[in-house]
């Protein structure tokens, strides 16, 4: 009796071993995140990200979804305008914007029809900004706009005012503003431009938490695999003494 209470002891040891170390590994591969994304120091990715002035923009009209409005293009340039007048105030700096034909400008603007499908990311983004950084200074900045959504299984396209805040929001990630916890600012991450998983974030960490991910499994996985082991040596013993 004493050897197999002993036995389920180590049984039970072994499944909280399995759950401790997986949510130990929860903790590290996404504290980082979470806290850089909502910390209170977190308004900026980059105080200064463009270090040469006017900041060129290239918008995409040659690729155009089947859904794109003529209207969308005023609607960058209004977000443009808008934080060329300074935006929500969290600049330290007056952008100045030139609209450029060249692909090879700072922030290239491109619309898709719908994000999930196109892009293949999570459902209910509505936008993302990709920057590519180099020490302290973003070098592009790709904008994907999608220009609707569905809304169950009805395609619902956006109208301009949606439009507008979805391009203010990008343009502040291109700005170096992460984002903001006060559901009045531009940059707080409405549902319709909900794009956390931040590609931001994802750009700086995505590495280290799918090599994260990765090592978790592989835990687990060793884990469950001595568990077993542990388990049919039990049912051996328990064959041959407890019959
Ligand atoms: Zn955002």
């Amino acid at each position: 009796m004493i050897s197999r209470r002993g036995l389920i002891f180590i049984n039970q040891k072994s499944t909280h071993l399995v759950a401790l170390s997986f949510i130990f590994l929860l903790a590290v591969v996404f504290t980082p995140a979470v806290s850089a994304a909502y910390g209170e120091d977190s308004e900026k990715i980059l105080d200064n990200p463009w270090d040469h002035s006017p900041i060129t923009v290239y918008i995409n009209e040659k690729d155009l979804p089947p859904h794109y409005s003529p209207t969308y293009y005023e609607q960058i340039e209004k977000a443009l305008e808008y934080w060329e007048e300074g935006g929500n105030g969290n600049l330290d700096y007056m952008p100045v914007f030139e609209i450029v034909d060249s692909e090879e400008a700072d922030i290239t603007i491109r619309w898709v029809e719908n994000l999930e499908n196109v892009e293949g990311v999570p459902s209910g983004v509505a936008g993302y900004a990709r920057p590519r950084i180099s020490g302290d200074h973003f070098v592009k900045v790709d904008i994907v706009l999608e220009v609707g959504n569905y809304q169950g299984k009805a395609w619902r396209q956006y109208g301009d005012a949606t439009m507008l805040s979805i391009s203010k929001h990008e343009l502040g990630h291109a700005l170096g503003l992460g984002h903001s916890d006060n559901p009045r600012d531009i940059m707080y991450p409405k549902h319709e431009m909900r794009d956390n998983i931040n590609p931001i974030l994802w750009s700086k960490y995505g590495d280290l938490i799918r090599a994260a991910g990765i090592l978790a499994l592989a835990v687990l996985l060793l884990l469950g695999i001595s568990w077993q082991n542990s388990r049919r040596k039990r049912k051996k013993l328990e064959d041959k003494y407890f019959k």
